[in-house]
């Protein structure tokens, strides 16, 4: 098989050399394989004549794992037919995937905030997660199978049954969500999915479906003070219910069940005002709630009311335009977000950190003390996993941000935590990596990536 054209105008490379941290790179030359077999062809050019190789799909990627440092880049944005609703390219766009099988009545249900920019191989290559992980999990488990080229130009289908030709380290990922190394799998599927493009190329993804949930409330509540909106947490948690992909539900009984429950700091709705009317409160958090046709409105109303919630404010939504409406306001922060670093012209510093549910309040805390320096908190607290956003202006601000971050990265891991949830690790976070699982551990990473990969061409300084 020949390679697909090389591209090597400047110009049209610039487009694929940064990523939402706004790091920077360079390449050689950009290909856009339309097949595996080009993508194969690629990968045993670039192994016979040592040229590092890097992915990228849509650059979303917040830690620079696309950036390319030097060598050649594989687009995967031609690989993107449906081939069926559970037979997906890895370069359709997730977001387009979601809505061509939702309208079969079927459903996938990983939502990373970025899903209408990102791709599906992105998101397996980053075992994604969103809000709805707190229920359904990450990618991981909707996952069936992959087709993929590994880092030697073999082509391979890989699900849970076949066996990893190299040997994964074991280790103890902490007791959280979490996206931060090498996922411990006994199978070539799971060590592909989070691998962040270092182990193979993912080509093809082969989903698990379940029945599209038939409605779903959503209601962003509004509250005067951090105390009332943790009270109210406790109970909305009690009933915590997880849905796995054979569609099986683990129920915590009747009550709120909440599928996902987002927060905002009063930062992140200053934030939000200039673009949407929502309350002046303190903070806020934003809930879904699947239902058969009777939403379960007046529990939760209930339970606001008990909580001290500014009931009045509370915005409920209960069809598609509504719904939709709520998910502009929640993906309109991160995209403000990056918009500002990028006027500012300076590098993200965000925190993608969770803990346990005993470590919340005292990360809450901790959270509020950014030295002065603009800042939002908002995310995924059913998980105890929230973004702290530095919003540095000025190069000495963002070295600042960094001391900063370094130090609340310590304590989340003391506290039982993780330094990265679900963004992954990519080039920016490999110090916060190291400091979380000790060198050993990297050292058998290292170890791994020279068997997959022994001239080290995929995905150079990603990860470790
Ligand atoms: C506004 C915003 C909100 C976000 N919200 C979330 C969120 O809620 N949850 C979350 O998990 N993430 C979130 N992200 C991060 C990002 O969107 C995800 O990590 C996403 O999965 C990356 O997909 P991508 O197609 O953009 O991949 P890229 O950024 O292009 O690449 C990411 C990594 O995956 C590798 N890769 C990509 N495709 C393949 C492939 N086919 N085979 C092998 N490796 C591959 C690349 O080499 C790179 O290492 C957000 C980002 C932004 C900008």
């Amino acid at each position: 098989m020949a390679l697909p054209e090389l591209i090597t105008d400047p110009a049209i490379i610039a487009g694929y050399l940064s990523d939402a941290s706004n790091t920077h790179g360079s390449a050689d030359a950009l290909l856009r394989p339309t097949s595996t077999l080009e993508v194969a062809a690629i990968i045993r050019h670039c192994q016979a004549n040592v040229i590092p190789l890097t992915v990228t799909a849509r650059r979303t990627s917040t830690t620079g794992a696309p950036v390319p440092e030097g060598g050649w880049l594989l687009s995967t944005e031609k690989l993107a037919t449906l081939h069926a609703p559970d037979d997906v390219d890895a370069g359709m766009l997730l977001g387009e995937y979601q809505a061509a099988i939702e309208a079969q009545g079927l459903f996938f249900p990983p939502d990373p905030t970025s899903r209408h920019e990102c791709s599906v191989g992105g998101a397996v290559a980053c075992n994604a997660s969103g809000a709805r992980t707190y229920a359904y999990g990450p990618t991981r488990p909707w996952i069936r199978k992959v087709e993929a080229v590994l880092a030697d130009g073999t082509v391979v289908q890989a699900d849970r049954e076949t066996p990893c030709p190299w040997p994964v380290p074991a280790w103890s990922e902490p007791h959280v969500k979490t996206a931060a190394g090498y996922f411990p799998a006994t199978n070539l599927l799971d060590a592909l999915i989070g691998a962040e493009g270092t182990l193979g190329v993912v080509t093809r993804v082969w989903t698990r479906l379940i029945p599209l949930p038939r409605h779903v409330l959503a209601i962003f509540a509004f509250f005067p003070s951090r105390a009332s909106l943790l009270d109210f947490l406790t109970e909305a948690r009690a009933t915590r219910t997880r849905i796995t992909p054979g569609g099986a539900r683990e129920d915590g009984g009747a009550g709120l069940r909440p599928r996902c429950i987002e927060y905002f700091d009063r930062r992140s709705l200053d934030l939000i005002r200039s673009r949407v009317p929502v309350s002046e409160a303190d903070s806020a958090v934003l809930f879904e709630i699947e239902h058969d046709g009777e939403p379960p409105l007046e529990a939760w109303i209930d339970a606001l009311q008990r909580h001290g919630a500014l009931v009045d404010d509370t915005i409920v939504a209960e069809d598609e335009a509504g719904l939709a409406r709520l998910h502009a306001i929640r993906h309109a922060l991160p995209a403000e977000v990056n918009e500002i670093i990028a006027r500012n012209g300076v590098r993200k510093v965000g925190t993608d950190f969770a803990v346990p549910d005993s470590a919340l309040p005292e990360m809450l805390a901790l959270y509020d003390d950014t030295g002065g320096m603009p800042a939002v908190c908002f995310g995924h607290l059913g998980d105890n996993h929230l973004h702290l956003n530095f919003l540095p202006r000025t190069q000495e601000e963002w070295a600042q941000a960094k001391d900063r971050y370094m130090t609340l990265a310590r304590r989340a891991v003391a506290l039982g935590g993780t330094v990265s949830a679900e963004h992954g690790i990519g080039r920016l976070k490999r110090a916060h990596l190291a400091m979380m699982v000790g060198d050993e551990q990297i050292a058998a990473w290292r170890a791994l990536r020279k068997l997959a990969d022994p001239s080290g061409i995929l995905g150079r300084g990603v990860m470790v």
